[in-house]
């Protein structure tokens, strides 16, 4: 039996996105990074050169593209609030536009695609720790239902060409991941607070920082969206680390490990920001054997050192 193993890899030059093509360029697999550098960068990918199997193309999901691959990792598209909220009608088009483009694209060529879906499907969540089969409590006029509601209808679109070509489609509902890579000005709040904190500045806490958010780390979080690929699991899966933390707990803890003198600045809560997130990873480890091993601690020790080195 033939091996497939020619991947493409859409939102390639992101955070995720050059953790990924790094992995599989590591086990000796083909990899086509494509992307039109919104929030991507290409010192992301600069090292993944020396790969004779690495390739880059610059090009924007919403248009289509011809291209014989046999696996899809489908991640183009902003995840950083400020950057999704930047143009937010960009945002729904890409989610939109790009997820029937590949999903078109897989139907051609026979590839199996996976969507990277996320943890704002269940938006602002009455049920804790959320679980694959609660639906959510979305906002669709709010500042975020951009992001949201696209995810959503990426999921729903993945579900009718599964349902109507037999794509073979996998979701990965994706949790807040954190980890080298990530953008200075991304805006998220591990590496705000980083940042922040590297250069001595005030540690800016949005609300009062009792809202909360369950962090993983980029090595287990690639770990698990490469065993989902693997597996023939086609309903949708949440990966994520599901240890709670407060914001004002995770800016404790960073202020501790940079500087203890550091001073905190409070702002408004954005719109529609979730009180509470934990995710349900009861189907993670049945279906993929997969949890998350890296505690948060020893993985801000690694970013940090990471900022520390690129700052
Ligand atoms: P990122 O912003 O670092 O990377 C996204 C990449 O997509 C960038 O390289 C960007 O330039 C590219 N891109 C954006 N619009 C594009 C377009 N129209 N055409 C081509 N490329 C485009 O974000 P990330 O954290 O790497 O997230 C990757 C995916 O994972 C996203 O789909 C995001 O929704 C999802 N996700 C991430 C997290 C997380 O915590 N990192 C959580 C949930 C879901
Ligand atoms: N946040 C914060 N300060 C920052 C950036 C974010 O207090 O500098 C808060 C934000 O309001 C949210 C949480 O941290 O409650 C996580 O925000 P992020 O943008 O990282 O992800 P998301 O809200 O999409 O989970």
């Amino acid at each position: 039996m033939e091996i497939k193993k020619r991947n493409l890899i859409t939102g390639g030059c992101g955070f995720l996105g050059s953790h990924l093509a790094k992995k599989l360029l590591e086990k000796g697999e083909e990899v086509i990074s494509l992307d039109n550098f919104f929030t991507g960068n290409k010192k992301n990918i600069e090292k993944l050169y020396k790969y004779p199997n690495f390739e880059l193309i610059r090009h924007d999901v919403t248009e289509p593209i011809k291209i014989e691959v046999d696996k899809i990792w489908h991640l183009a598209c902003p995840a950083s609030p400020i950057h999704y909220q930047h143009n937010p009608i960009k945002t729904t088009k890409t989610i939109f536009m790009g997820t029937y483009n590949m999903l078109g694209l897989a139907k051609r060529v026979g590839a199996k695609i996976l969507l990277a879906s996320t943890s704002e499907i269940y938006g602002d969540p009455e049920v804790h720790p959320q679980n694959e089969d609660y639906r959510g409590s979305v906002n669709t006029t709010g500042i975020r239902s951009c992001y949201d509601e696209g995810k959503r209808i990426a999921e729903t679109l993945c579900s009718d060409y599964l349902r109507m070509h037999g794509v073979d489609i996998r979701i990965m509902r994706i949790f807040n991941t954190y980890g080298p890579n990530m953008r200075f000005d991304d805006g998220r709040v591990i590496s705000n607070f980083i940042v922040q904190a590297l250069r001595n500045e005030r540690i800016t806490i949005y609300g009062d920082g009792s809202q909360t958010r369950s962090f993983c780390y980029v090595d287990d979080l690639i770990n698990g969206m490469i065993l989902l690929m693997d597996s023939n699991f086609q309903k949708p899966i949440n990966i994520g680390n599901p240890r709670e933390f407060s914001i004002l707990e995770i800016a404790n803890i960073i202020k501790d490990l940079i500087n203890p003198e550091l001073k905190f600045y409070y702002k408004d809560l954005p719109q529609d920001d979730p009180k509470q997130r934990k995710p349900s990873i009861q189907l993670a480890k049945e279906i993929l054997n997969w949890e998350p091993k890296v505690e948060l601690r020893e993985g801000l020790i690694k970013s940090i050192k990471w900022f520390k080195s690129n700052l």
